[in-house]
């Protein structure tokens, strides 16, 4: 599975090295930091849900808003890479059909296919409910002044 990134900003996730187990690897290659492995995912694009506003009334002089939310753009269509061809995946069909490129099922064990998991932001995420290959950056990690830095795990929203 290839983790996209299309935030702003680069997703840092921190998980638990598998080799160690949360300790410590003896033999640390530099990838195991006392027993947690950071990778960061650079920006490759912006996917961005297109909003409508408009002001319905007013608090105190303060103006209320109102947002629909429209189309998402920047985001690539649902699909697998196959040999280094995009093959798209045909919403229409009840399951997985097999590849158009090699026959094979399309599934993540088929060595010959890469899977995208494209990490939006959750307003992002909300208007494509449907996708399932669509994620967003949880479990944040905050560093001593609260922000949030790392997370921890990637979310679905249902
Ligand atoms: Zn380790
Ligand atoms: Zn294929």
């Amino acid at each position: 599975m290839k983790i996209v990134n299309l935030t702003p900003h680069p997703l840092v996730i921190q998980r638990t090295c598998p080799r160690c187990n949360g300790q410590t690897c003896e033999d640390s290659r530099g990838e195991c930091q006392q027993g947690t492995i950071t990778e960061t995912v650079e920006s490759s694009g912006i996917a961005r849900v297109e909003t409508t506003e408009t002001v319905i009334g007013d608090v105190n002089g303060i103006p209320v808003v109102e947002t629909e939310f429209g189309a998402v753009a920047g985001l690539p269509e649902q699909g697998w890479e196959c040999r280094g061809k995009f093959v798209r995946f045909d919403e229409t069909k009840p399951d997985w059909e097999p590849c158009q490129e090699c026959g094979m099922r399309s599934t993540d064990s088929e060595p010959d296919h890469v899977f995208f998991a494209y990490v939006v932001s959750s307003i992002t995420a909300q208007a494509i409910l449907h996708r399932q290959d669509v994620y967003v950056p949880a479990r944040p990690i905050r560093d001593d002044k609260g922000r949030i830095i790392d997370c921890a795990a990637l979310g679905r929203i249902s």
